[in-house]
């Protein structure tokens, strides 16, 4: 599975850590060697990266909101 998108107009790439477009705001202090990059389809520009690891922590925490939110 390469990428994936969204509705909202982004979609996802992997990319070297050499490659980061915004180094100061890349979310990753492991030194991770792969960055995720996602890509507004609106402006073209890199709008968010942030490292697989923190990706994942991203994922499981809208996973559960998305869960959470079936108890209201
Ligand atoms: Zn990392």
């Amino acid at each position: 599975m390469t990428g994936g998108g969204f509705q909202s107009g982004f979609h996802a790439r992997n990319v070297p850590r050499a490659q980061v477009k915004w180094e100061q705001f890349l979310i990753c202090s492991h030194g991770c060697e792969e960055v995720i990059q996602l890509i507004s389809h609106v402006s073209g520009e890199v709008e968010f990266e942030l490292c697989k690891l923190e990706a994942e922590r991203m994922g499981r925490v809208l996973l559960e909101a998305s869960a959470n939110t079936e108890s209201f």
